[in-house]
This record gives structure tokens, sequence and C-alpha cells, in this order.
């Protein structure tokens, strides 16, 4: 029997021990399983070459030795089997109990294949001249065969029953690996002195190394950092144990070397990366978007470890210490916040793309009540998305009465939103969400347009209406295309733009004011009027009134409350409504919820009133069977 392939199998094993050991690593689940078959295997080959001597010296040393080696090779066989098998089985049980549990099935078949082999017989073949032993056969072969054969037939079964559980590349090294072993040993079963299972065994390994075990394709090739994949991997392990742990993200953007020179930063990141690589109980791992994530052991060592990085921070990077660097932090003590790797990872980039979240500080704290608020919103986000896409937005309409007429003479159009369950959601719980994640601008589109439909369909002098009134949100009054779109969408329903009365709200900045004039002149141009919404609020004052070409202001039900409630308030809105009828205005009065208070209104010389003392905001067959009823009939 020949050991010189053998031979080539261990100085290939010892090899890649060696660069594997070499190399930074973490701690992985997976990384254990490899060492596993990696071990298994070599004790497998050197058991190959250990038994072929024993076999050659077996008169020296005893029949009986060189059998029972012979055979320990054997099992070695199956060792390598079952650590084949409870590698693929790291990615299918990723919960500790149910793969030991299924460990310990296939630990009990291996006990029986180990048995059998030592119990059943085992024979020599000779050479021709009957002087040397060729190979060995016979029951105790069989059984080893047999048993690892079962493995294998397991292992090509959960390749493809659990095909979605396995990491791709795994899949496909042990594919390679098992067809190594295959094709290896039926050369061997024909050319049975040609002795390369053992070193197909090694040649398996490699593939597996190289494929996906090396420490290498871990870390990020600039920084020597661990890389997003290790992140992953890494903190994927305590999601599944259920382990909470403290991650701190430091996210660099262009504005954080907002004041360090071009030609500096390389300087100062350099000094950054190598400072992360020193990082005391923490491991640090860097992904492709600049996103740099801090693993603290455990949430003491993180509390302490973040104010000395941000101490750290405050000190200065580079040459001298001169470049200041300012990332975003964002520090999740307990990460278990979220329930899987993948949320983590999703939720990091939420909170990035909602700069807004940073607007006052560049550090953040999350804790559970946080990520609470920004699932909602992103339910919510979702909610809007799937109303634009499948026609679940619809308009309500709410009467104005009109005192001097003593009818209803227009309506306000008010957004719903239906969801999947069929339920009415109402405008204060998406509207701030669409105009932060700039839907509002194709919602407040769809419903100008449903109103338009609307109008076309009811002509609106038939049921006594003079024009409806819809909202824009201040982020629509800064959109410079506005105007246009909408004077497109009146043109396409032929809807005379007399019928249409936008309410605008006070803008913030003057950038946005200057954006929403244009809009207002262009719009007035083509006829359409404006009003003044939520006066009263905080929102719009009397200075806004002066500044902004509208016809109607429209006090908030707020105000119209306090008048009832508060004597002071009840200056401030007299006075209000002088000076607005001073400036030729109209006024509607919202909230209005009883007799008496329509009365008061009345006496104060308001000319328009809605509230629910007419009615609640109604979808459109309703709102017209209520104007049939109350203005028609
Ligand atoms: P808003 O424009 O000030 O609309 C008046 C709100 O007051 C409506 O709430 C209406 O149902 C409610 N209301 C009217 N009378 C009474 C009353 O007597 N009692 C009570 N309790 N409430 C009354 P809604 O429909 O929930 O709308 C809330 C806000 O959402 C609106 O306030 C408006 O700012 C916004 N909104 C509604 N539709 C749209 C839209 O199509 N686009 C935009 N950008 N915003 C909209
Ligand atoms: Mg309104
Ligand atoms: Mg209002």
């Amino acid at each position: 029997m020949q050991i010189q392939i053998q031979c080539c199998g261990i100085v290939l094993m010892m090899v890649l021990f060696y660069f594997y050991i070499r190399q930074k690593r973490i701690a992985l689940k997976t990384q254990w399983a490899f060492l596993g078959v990696y071990g298994a295997t070599f004790a497998c080959i050197l058991l190959d070459v250990f038994s072929i001597g024993v076999i050659e010296y077996r008169h020296v040393l005893s029949e009986t030795f060189a059998r029972f080696v012979a055979k320990t090779y054997l099992v070695s066989l199956l060792g390598v089997a079952l650590s084949a098998l409870s590698y693929m089985c790291v990615d299918i049980y990723a919960k500790q109990e149910v793969y030991r549990r299924q460990m310990r099935k296939y630990l009990v078949l291996t006990a029986a294949g180990v048995l059998g082999t030592y119990a059943a017989p085992l024979y020599y073949q000779y050479s021709a001249d009957g002087t040397k032993v060729d190979y060995t056969y016979g029951p105790s072969v069989y059984v080893t065969y047999g048993v690892a054969l079962l493995f294998f037939v397991r292992i090509f079964y959960l390749l493809r029953k659990e095909k979605a559980k396995i990491n791709p590349r795994r899949r496909e090294a042990v594919c390679i690996w098992l067809l190594v072993w295959i094709v290896a040993s039926q050369i061997q079963f024909m050319y049975t002195d040609i002795l390369i299972v053992g070193y197909a065994g090694s040649i398996g390994i490699m593939v597996l190394y190289l494929k996906l075990e090396n420490p290498e394709t871990n870390l990020d090739r600039n920084t020597g950092l661990f890389n997003s994949g290790a992140l992953y991997q890494y903190a994927k392990q305590f999601y599944v144990k259920e382990q909470d742990f403290p991650v701190l993200v430091l996210l660099f953007g262009n504005s954080a070397y907002q004041n360090v020179q071009m030609e500096k930063r390389a300087l100062a990141w350099m000094d950054i990366i190598e400072y992360l690589l020193k990082i005391p109980d923490a491991l640090v791992f860097k992904n492709a978007e600049d996103e740099y994530f801090v693993l603290f052991a455990d949430f003491d060592t993180a509390e302490e470890g973040v104010q000395r990085l941000r101490n750290r921070f405050r000190l200065g990077w580079g040459e001298n210490d001169a470049s200041m660097v300012h990332p975003y932090w964002l520090y999740l003590p307990h990460a278990n916040v979220v329930d899987s790797v993948e949320n983590l990872l999703y939720f990091i980039r939420y909170v990035r793309q909602n700069a807004m979240t940073f607007s006052e500080t560049d550090f953040l704290r999350i804790e559970k009540d946080r990520v609470e608020q920004m699932d909602r919103e992103c339910e919510t986000e979702q909610l809007i998305m799937e109303a634009i896409e499948y026609d679940r937005v619809e308009v309500f309409y709410q009467p104005i009465y009109s005192t001097s007429e003593q009818r209803i003479t227009s309506a306000e159009a008010l957004v719903r939103i239906r969801d999947k369950e069929g339920k009415i959601v109402p405008p204060g719980v998406f509207i701030e969400i669409a105009e932060k994640s700039g839907m509002i601008l194709r919602l407040g589109e769809i419903v100008f347009e449903k109103v338009c439909q609307f109008i076309r369909r009811y002509p609106l002098e038939q049921y006594g209406l003079h024009y409806i009134e819809v909202n824009l949100s201040v982020v629509q009054c800064s959109y410079e295309d506005l105007a246009q779109d909408y004077i497109r969408i009146m043109k396409k329903y032929e809807v005379s733009p007399n019928k249409i009365n936008l309410e605008i709200t006070e803008s913030a900045s003057t950038n946005a004011k200057k954006t929403l004039l244009g809009n207002m002149e262009e719009l007035m141009e083509y006829g359409v009027k404006f009003s003044l919404d939520d006066f009263g609020t905080g929102q719009s004052n009397l200075n806004y009134i002066v500044d902004m070409p509208v016809d109607i202001v429209k006090f908030d039900r707020s105000m119209t409350n306090s008048y009832f409630e508060n004597g002071k308030a009840r200056y401030v809105m007299e006075a209000a409504i002088h000076m607005i009828h001073g400036m030729n205005l109209e006024i509607v009065s919202e909230g209005i919820e009883t007799a008496e208070q329509l009365e008061t209104m009345e006496e104060l010389g308001i000319s328009h009133i809605q509230g629910y003392y007419f009615s609640k905001p109604l979808p459109e067959e309703e709102f017209i069977q209520y104007l049939e009823t109350k203005n028609v009939g």
C-alpha cells in the first residue's frame, strides 16, 4: 500500500491550518463546525497513513493491533461524514437546542456504525505475489461505508429540502466537497491500489476554506475591520440565542468631515481606523455605506466605551489632532429592541434616511419606545403606499354653511385612507408621515383629481354649492410644479377654476413662502381662490394674512372652542374678526357642534360655519344625499 498521496493531503491540510490561524477571526458558530470537519478529516488522513504502516509491520507489532487500527481508520471516516452533516446543520437549525437534538440522533447512528465496524470481521486482500496487503475489505468495511452512505444521502436530502435556509455558498461548497469524495471513492473502488479517499478529503477542506471559511472573507479590505457579512453572521447569532447586546453605530457622511481639508481627510480617517481597531472589549464592523458598528461585550462596557469614544472624537484626529470629525452616533444599548439582524440593519437605514431625526443632536440613544414609534411610521408609510397603489384613497366632504344664504354653499374635501380590512383611517394618522416621506405630493394630487372628478360628476350649482375647499400641505406649496399640475388636472376634467378654493397654512421658511407665492399667483391668474387654514393655532397669525392673497380665513376648532371657554380668548377672537373683516375677507368658523355655538357665531357676523352641528365629513354618495335633503329638496 502506498502512502505518498496521503502525505500530500497532510501537507495541504497543514498549510491551510497555518493560513487559518494567522487570520483575524470572530467567534462564529459555523467556524467551529468547520474546525470540526477539518479535525475529522485530518485525523482520518493521519489514521489512514498510520494504519497502512501498522498493517505493513503487523508481524512485528500484533495482528490484533493492526486490525484495530485499520478499523479505527474506518471509524474516522464516519467521523468525517458526521462532521460534514453537522456543518450543514448549523445553518438549518439556527436554534441551539434544535441543533443539539438533531445531532444527538446522528450520534446514535454513528455509535451503531462504530460498534458494527469494530465487531465485524475485516479481511486483507494480498498482492499477486502474496507478500503485501493491497487493501482491506469485508463486513467491517461495508458497515462503515453503509453508515457513511446514509449520512451522505441525508446531506443530499437536506441540501434539497432546506435549500432556503442554507447559505448558498455553503450549499455550493458542500456539494463540491461531496462530489470530490464520491469521485475519489469510485476511483479507489475501481483501482484498489490508488488510495485517494483521504487526499480527496483534504481537497474538500480546501474547497470549504476557499469558498467561505477563509477568515479573510470576513474582513474589510481597506480597513482590516470586520465587514458587513461578518456583522450579519455575528449579530444573527445573538438574535437566534435571544441574547441582548449593545451596539453603537457611527455614521460618517460628507458632513462629518465638514471643516477638514480634503488632503487631511485621509490622514484623519487612517487615524480613526487605527483607533477603532484597538478598542478593547469590542468588535468593530464596517459596511459599504461607511457605517461603523461597534459591538460591545456587555452593557456596562458599552456605556463606558461609548463615552470614551465620544470623548476621543472631541480631541480631533490626524496630524497634531487637528481634524475634527463629527459622525452621527446611534446607540442601541439593547439591540433586542428589534427582533432580527435584518430589522436592525433596516432600522439603522431608516434612521439614516430620516436625517430629520438628527436635526437637534448628533447622538441618538435608541430605546424601545423610539423603535416602536419608527415601526408605526414604517407601517403608516406602507399604508399610504398601498393606498396609492391600490386606489384606496378616498375623499370625504364636510358641508360649510353660509349664514347669509342660510344653506350649505360649499364643502371641505378631507382625505381618508381605507385600510386592508376596509376600515377608514383619518388624516391625523398619516398626513405628517406622508409629508415627511414626500408621498404627500402624490397623495395631494390624487385628492385633487378625485375632487375634480366629483365636481364633473355632480355639477355643484345643481346642489347649491359654489366651490369645494381642498387642503394643500406645506410640502405641496413649496413644490415648484404644483400650479402647473393642478391646472392640468382641472383642464383634464373640465372643471372651472372658480369651483376650487385651496386651503393653505403658514410656511415656516421664507424660501418655501416664495415658492408658495409663485404657485398662488399662477393659480389665481387661472381663477382659483385661496383660504388660510388653521387660523388661531399658531400655524397662522395676523401678519401672515396681510402677506397672503387669500379670500377666506378659517378659524380653527381650537380657536372657536376657546371662545366659549375663556374670557380673554373672546377679546382676541373679536379683535381678529374685526381686523379680518376690515381687510374684506370672509371667515369660516370650524368645529361648531351646537345650536348655541352657531347662534353666537352668527351674532359675531361670521359668514360661514363648518362643524359637526351640520355634519361630519361624509363619503361622496352620502354627501350628495345630504345636499339633496337639506339644500335641494
Ligand atoms: P383641517 O383642514 O383644519 O380640517 C378640519 C378638521 O376638523 C377635519 O378633520 C374635520 O373633520 C374636523 N372637524 C370639523 N368640524 C368638527 C367638529 O365640529 N368637531 C370636531 N371634533 N372636528 C371637526 P379631519 O378630516 O380629521 O382632518 C384633519 C386635518 O388633516 C385637516 O385639518 C387637514 O389639516 C388635514 N387634511 C385633511 N385632508 C387633507 C388633504 O387632502 N390634504 C392635506 N394636505 N391635508 C389634509
Ligand atoms: Mg382644512
Ligand atoms: Mg382647518
